[in-house]
């Protein structure tokens, strides 16, 4: 038998592709390599899954850097409205409790999992599970069939839905790049992205867990010194993680292949600057003048990272802040204002939510997904080389390529 498409990787790209083919009274068949489908995608938000957000298109684009635009016709085809419909005509309703992340009303991943199986089912996909894709054959620029290591299925058009390279326990493999290799397609570099660093600062277990909400983390590097973000920031045993960290770990590991360590400074007074913290410290001390230098940072930062910090800057904590010694105030000043870290690794691909780098764009056509190099054959989903930050840009691009593969080229723009 002949598929009218093969679609290779059962996450949320390739599920949305499959459906919308099938949708479109195609033959699908969906290969799997795992037990079951969209294990990466029952994992999404902590189990919560955040599926969208609420951005504009034009501002979601922004947040994927220089190589965001790739994304308008896939956005157009397939927004977070769009999007939202489409899980809602299927009897899953989503809601965006602080009014830009989106999550199902159930908060629970399952919701949309099990929806989507639902829909592959109704709409007879042949669905095949433990089949990892080990090779794809083409004559001149023309796939023809796709090869598991238990047999052989021919099609029409195949899709590349594979994913990244982070999690393995979800099936991350990196097969998706090596298929796409071998049609001729060129793989940018591949970085684990969205995942705690370890620093060098051994200090930072004592504040495990403790979160600093809007910290400014910093690159403290001449050529790297634009390169900044604001979030909640959480110690951890090994260095930091926490919103800010995973966003910002995509701009680290590239610079880690270059230098040993990477300086950071962090800003952990909600972006005071030295005056206005002095300012902020005076109008404490106004309406509680006798509190110790202790309580008066408690009004600042946790317990924990004041003791730290104190510590490093030669502060007597039972202290009045006026009977501390002048050099101290100021380097505490300092380190509440720009705190050095280094980080000096990282945990890989083992514990990256996301992969930085992919199959190029410039060998897949936009309006399609399609290959720019072998007629029958689409890409969608994190395979290609375009990552966002937390907050649903993932997944939003994954199911949005996903649809517009699934059109076959058919989609009226
Ligand atoms: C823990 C975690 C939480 C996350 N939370 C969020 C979130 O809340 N919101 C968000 O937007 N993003 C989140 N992300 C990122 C998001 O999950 C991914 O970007 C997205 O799921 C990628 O979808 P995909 O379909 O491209 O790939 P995947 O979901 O990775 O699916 C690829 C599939 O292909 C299969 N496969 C691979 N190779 C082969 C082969 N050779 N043959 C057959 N099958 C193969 C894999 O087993 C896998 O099932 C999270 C990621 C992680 C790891």
């Amino acid at each position: 038998m002949v598929y009218d498409l093969i679609v290779i990787g059962s996450g949320a790209a390739g599920m949305m592709a499959a459906i919308t083919a099938a949708r479109r009274n195609h033959q699908v068949l969906l290969l799997e390599k795992l037990p079951t489908l969209g294990a990466k995608l029952k994992a999404t938000g902590g189990g919560r899954c955040n599926l969208t957000n609420t951005l504009p298109n034009d501002q979601f684009m922004e947040c994927f850097g220089r190589q965001g635009r790739f994304m308008t016709e896939a956005l157009r085809a397939c927004d977070h409205h769009t999007l939202r419909d489409f899980f809602r005509s299927l009897g899953v309703e989503s809601h965006a409790p602080d009014g830009y992340r989106v999550f199902p009303v159930s908060h629970n991943s399952l919701s949309i999992l099990n929806t989507l199986e639902m829909e592959l089912q109704r709409l007879h996909v042949d669905v095949r599970c433990l089949e990892r894709v080990e090779m794809l054959h083409a004559t001149e620029d023309q796939l023809h069939s796709v090869i598991t290591q238990r047999g052989s299925y021919k099609a029409t058009n195949v899709i590349v839905a594979t994913g990244g390279l982070g999690y393995p326990q979800f099936g991350a493999e990196g097969q998706g790049y090596v298929l796409a290799q071998s049609m001729g397609h060129t793989v940018t570099p591949l970085y684990p992205a969205m995942m705690p660093l370890h620093t060098k600062e051994q200090w930072v277990k004592q504040c495990r867990a403790d979160t600093i909400a809007k910290a400014t983390v910093r690159i403290a590097l001449p050529k790297a010194k634009t390169i900044r973000a604001t979030g909640d920031l959480i110690f951890t045993n090994m260095g930091i993680r926490g919103p800010v960290i995973l966003d910002f770990s995509r701009e680290i590991t590239p610079l880690l292949e270059h230098y040993a360590e990477v300086p950071l400074h962090i800003n952990v007074v909600q972006g005071m600057n030295e005056t206005q913290l002095t300012e902020q410290i005076k109008r404490t001390l106004k309406t509680n003048p006798y509190q110790s230098t202790q309580a008066l940072l408690r009004t600042l930062i946790p317990d924990s990272l004041s003791y730290e910090l104190g510590r490093i800057a030669s502060i007597e904590p039972q202290r009045h802040w006026s009977k501390q010694a002048g050099s101290a105030r100021a380097k505490l000043l300092g380190l509440l204002v720009n705190m050095p870290l280094t980080v000096i690794g990282h945990d890989g691909f083992a514990k990256a939510m996301i992969t930085r780098g992919g199959i190029t764009l410039k060998e897949v056509n936009p309006r399609t997904m399609q290959s720019r190099l072998v007629h029958n054959l689409y890409f969608c989903g994190e395979v290609l080389d375009l990552d966002g930050p937390c907050g649903g840009y993932n997944l939003q691009w994954s199911f949005a390529s996903g649809f517009l593969a699934g059109m076959l080229g058919e989609y009226d723009m």
